[in-house]
C-alpha cells in the first residue's frame, strides 16, 4: 500500500502536471439555419474531450410549416446573448494563478466566480442563411474582441462530416484513461450528411479535404420527407406537432400500430415493407432511373427526392380520405425509395478505385436519427459484398444542427493551425470541396495568412 505522503506527492506531481499541460477551451456559437445553439468544449491533451454546456433553441416556424428566414432571423437575435450568457456560468472555474489576462469574472445571483476564458471563439461562417450567420459572425466577433482572443469561422457542413471523431473523444473522457486517444474515425472515411438543407455523400480525406461523390440535384432529402409528412401525416398529428421537422413524426406514424390493421410486417422484418393492403392504387417511381442523353451513368453522382416528394403529394390528392392503413404503407415507401436511394449511391462509390481502404462510413444529419434508414444501408452494405465496413450513427443531439460539433472543428482547425482574420464575412454557400469553383473551405478569402501558410 502506497503510504500517505507519497499519497501526496502522486497527487502533487499529477496536478502540477496536469497545470503544465495545456488544454484547448472554446466557446462556440452556431446560427446558421432554425437552431440558436451555443457550446462549451473543452480538448484535453490525451486527446479527450469534455463538453461544459450544449444548449439550443429552435426557432418557432409552425405557423408557417417551413423554417421562415425572417422567423429564425428574429430568434437568433432575441435568444443568442442570453444563451451564451448562461454558457459562460459553465466555464472551468479559474486556478488561483492564472493570470488575469486568462480568466473572465461570471456574475451569478451569489455575486459571481472567475473563470477560465476561452482561448478562442468558434463560429459557424457558413453555408446557411445569410441573416443568421451574420448574427453569429459578428456576435463572435464582438466577443472575441472584448475578451482579446481569436475567433475562428468554421464550415458548418465540415463539422457534420466530422462530428463522430467528437463523440470518440467524449467517450474517452468518461473512460478516464492514462493513454492519448487519437480521434476517430480516422481519415478517410465516407460521410451520408442528410439533413433538411443537405444531401451529400463525402469522401473525407482530411480536415479540408472532403470530396463530394454525390449531391442533390434539386431538394434535400429532410425536406422531402418534410413536404411528404405535411400531406401524408393526419391533420390532428401535423396541428400538435412540436416543430417543422415532421421527420421523426412520420417514421413513428409509418411503424406504429403494425399488426393492429393486420400489418404484420416491422421495419425489422426481412422484407419490411410488404403490405397486406393488396394493389394499393399507387406505385413509385425511383429517382433518376429514366437514362439521360448519356446514359444512367451521368447520375451516379447525383441524388434526386423532388420526384418521390411529388409523388407522395399527388397520391395524397388523389386520396385525401386514404385510410390509416394505407397512409402508413405510403409514408413506409416513401422512407424505403429514398433511403435504398442513398444506399445505391453508396454503393456505387464504395467500386471506385482506392475504395478499399475506406473502413467507416459515417451517417449525420437530422434524417441519420431514423431507425429504418440505419437497417436499409446496413442491408444493402452486407447484401453487396461490405459486412466488413463500420457504420458510424453519431447520437441524434449531435446529428441535427448543434454548437458541440462547431466547437470540435474549431479545436481540430486551432490545432491545425489556421485562424480567421476580422474582416472575415459570413458565407452564404461555401463548398467543402477543394476542387469547388470556391476552393472549398481555404479557398475563400478570411483566413489570418500571418498564421499558417495555406
Ligand atoms: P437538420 O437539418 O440536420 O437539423 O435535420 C432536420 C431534418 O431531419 C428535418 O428535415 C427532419 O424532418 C429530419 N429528420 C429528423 N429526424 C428524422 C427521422 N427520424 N426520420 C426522418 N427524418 C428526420
Ligand atoms: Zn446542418
Amino acid at each position: 500500500m502506497r503510504p500517505a505522503c507519497s499519497f501526496a506527492r502522486y497527487f502533487i506531481r499529477k496536478s502540477i502536471h496536469r497545470f503544465q499541460r495545456r488544454n484547448l477551451l472554446t466557446l462556440a456559437i452556431e446560427t446558421s439555419c432554425d437552431d440558436t445553439s451555443v457550446a462549451i468544449l473543452e480538448k484535453h491533451q490525451n486527446g479527450a474531450a469534455s463538453l461544459h454546456f450544449h444548449s439550443k433553441i429552435t426557432s418557432d416556424n409552425r405557423s408557417y410549416k417551413g423554417v421562415h428566414p425572417l422567423v429564425a432571423h428574429e430568434s437568433h437575435q432575441q435568444v443568442l446573448a442570453s444563451l451564451i450568457n448562461e454558457a459562460l456560468r459553465s466555464l472551468p472555474i479559474s486556478t488561483t494563478s492564472a493570470a488575469p489576462e486568462h480568466t473572465v469574472f461570471v456574475r451569478n445571483q451569489h455575486g459571481g466566480e472567475t473563470k477560465r476564458k476561452p482561448d478562442f471563439i468558434t463560429v459557424t461562417r457558413g453555408p446557411g442563411m445569410r441573416a443568421g450567420l451574420i448574427t453569429g459572425v459578428d456576435t463572435a466577433k464582438g466577443l472575441a474582441v472584448a475578451w482579446q482572443i481569436p475567433f475562428l469561422g468554421v464550415n458548418h457542413m465540415a463539422a457534420h462530416a466530422i462530428t463522430p471523431r467528437m463523440v470518440s473523444a467524449l467517450e474517452f473522457e468518461s473512460k478516464e484513461s492514462s493513454d492519448t486517444l487519437e480521434a476517430t474515425p480516422a481519415f478517410p472515411f465516407l460521410s451520408l450528411l442528410v439533413s433538411g438543407g443537405h444531401t451529400m455523400l463525402v469522401h473525407s480525406r482530411g480536415l479540408c479535404d472532403h470530396e463530394i461523390l454525390a449531391n442533390t440535384m434539386d431538394i434535400a432529402i429532410g425536406d422531402m420527407i418534410d413536404k411528404s409528412s405535411l400531406q401524408i401525416l393526419p391533420a390532428n398529428i401535423i396541428e400538435n406537432a412540436g416543430s417543422v421537422s415532421y421527420g421523426p413524426l412520420l417514421e413513428q406514424y409509418a411503424f406504429s400500430n403494425l399488426g393492429s390493421e393486420n400489418e404484420s410486417e416491422s421495419a425489422g422484418s426481412e422484407n419490411g415493407l410488404q403490405s397486406s393492403i393488396e394493389n394499393p392504387s399507387w406505385t413509385f417511381k425511383k429517382p433518376l432511373m429514366n437514362p439521360g442523353p448519356e446514359g444512367l451513368k451521368v447520375f451516379e453522382g447525383a441524388f434526386s427526392f423532388s420526384g418521390t416528394g411529388s409523388q407522395a403529394q399527388r397520391f395524397m390528392a388523389q386520396n385525401p380520405e386514404m385510410p390509416h392503413s394505407e397512409r402508413r404503407l405510403l409514408a413506409r415507401e416513401v422512407m424505403r425509395i429514398a433511403f435504398e436511394h442513398l444506399a445505391s449511391r453508396v454503393i456505387t462509390a464504395l467500386k471506385r478505385d482506392g475504395m478499399e481502404r475506406i473502413k467507416t462510413l459515417v451517417v449525420s444529419g437530422g434524417v441519420a436519427s431514423n431507425q429504418f434508414l440505419k437497417q436499409v444501408i446496413r442491408k444493402t452494405l452486407d447484401s453487396n459484398g461490405h459486412k466488413e465496413k463500420r457504420l458510424v450513427f453519431p447520437p441524434v443531439k449531435f446529428c441535427t444542427d448543434n454548437a458541440a460539433m462547431i466547437a470540435w472543428v474549431g479545436i481540430e482547425m486551432w490545432e491545425a493551425g489556421y485562424r480567421t482574420h476580422w474582416d472575415a464575412m459570413a458565407l452564404r454557400k461555401w463548398a467543402i470541396d477543394p476542387r469547388a469553383d470556391d476552393g472549398g473551405i481555404l479557398g475563400v478569402g478570411g483566413w489570418d495568412t500571418n498564421c499558417k501558410i495555406l
